[in-house]
């Protein structure tokens, strides 16, 4: 029997309300999240992947309660926390952090990077006196490979690199078993893209934690994640371990994700699938299958039918159809 999943989400909803008119009415709603579920197990990477207007990183959030959710259920290590009040989620947050794409949204410019660590150490009440803290915070540098020379300076004077290195010792600070990467790698260059990857690699190897690594991009996870989420307009399309998904996609749109990612052999090079049109907005998404406004392999049924999450236990996706003309 498989362990019970640290992270469990059950239908999540979330819909934006519109207000407008005179009167503040409700206008309309956008549909950033559609009924979607998925586990997280303790030590496992699961890739949430899509574009940008998925409504991944609206899932992360949802998690961590920074936003409320519409319906469903998120429980964590058997605990519901949807419903937990302001003060009792502050507390859980301990067990949750989360990595953004920019690390100056959650490094204070003013303050020394000795100082940023010290930050979470007191707000959890953790590593109480001086030298418990300080040695918190070395064995936290050590963990994110940061020489001890930076601690007494101030987040603009690292490379982006170092910066999300102390984003990362932020994170590790209340000991986590959830961290939460939105777009954590995105905007650096590829080598030290590659190095931070290789870190958090390593973290999760030596600390055990649960990564939910949200990316556009599907070349960053392929190396990274366990199991990988493919998100479109508020659903997931396709969800599956990494080497079936990467090596036999059942989904079209990941079929076209996949046809961007750069292959190393030559040989082995896919044709690039672009897909016509933007992501349609999640105010008003298609009837029937989302997708179906850029999908190739459209035909009537999916213009007005809902295709639902079907397959085996492990590999599911959203499709009517069982095979679709692979054109690798
Ligand atoms: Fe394409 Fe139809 Fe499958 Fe949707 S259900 S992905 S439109 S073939």
């Amino acid at each position: 029997m498989s362990p019970a999943p640290l992270l469990e989400v059950n239908g999540l909803v979330k819909h934006f309300l519109i207000r407008g008119g005179l009167l503040g009415g409700i206008t309309g709603r956008v549909r950033a999240v559609d009924d979607l579920s998925f586990t997280l197990a303790r030590g496992e990477t699961l890739a949430l992947v899509g574009e940008s207007g998925s409504g991944k990183s609206t899932v992360g959030r949802t998690i961590l309660g920074l936003t409320p959710l519409s319906s469903g259920e998120i429980w964590l290590d058997g605990t519901r926390i949807d419903q937990l009040s302001r003060g009792r989620m502050r507390q859980l947050r301990q067990r949750m952090q989360i990595v953004f794409q920019d690390p100056f949204s959650s490094l204070n410019p003013r303050l020394s990077v000795r100082a940023c660590l010290a930050e979470p150490l007191t707000n959890f009440g953790l590593a109480r006196g001086t030298a418990a803290r300080d040695a918190r915070i070395f064995e936290l540098l050590d963990q994110v490979q940061l020489p001890r020379a930076a601690l007494d300076r101030r987040p603009h004077e690292f490379s982006g690199g170092q910066r999300q290195r102390i984003a990362i010792a932020r994170a590790l600070a209340p000991h986590p078993d959830l961290i939460i990467c939105d777009e954590a790698v995105s905007a650096l260059d590829v080598s030290v893209k590659a190095q931070i990857i290789n870190l958090l690699v390593d973290l999760q190897k030596e600390l055990g934690l649960a990564l939910l690594f949200i990316s556009h991009d599907l070349a960053i996870v392929e190396h990274l994640t366990h199991r990988v989420a493919v998100m479109y307009l508020g659903k997931i399309v396709e969800i599956g371990p990494r080497d079936e998904v990467f090596s036999r996609p059942r989904h079209p749109y990941t079929e076209a994700l996949l046809s961007a990612v750069p292959q190393p052999d030559p040989a082995a090079k896919r044709r690039r699938i672009v897909l016509a049109g933007d992501i349609p907005s999640p105010r008003n998404p298609p009837a029937g299958c989302r997708f179906h406004t850029r999908c190739p392999y459209a035909f009537d049924r999916c213009r007005s039918e809902v295709p639902e999450l079907r397959g085996g236990t492990d590999h599911r996706f959203a499709c009517h159809l069982d095979a679709f003309p692979r054109r690798a």
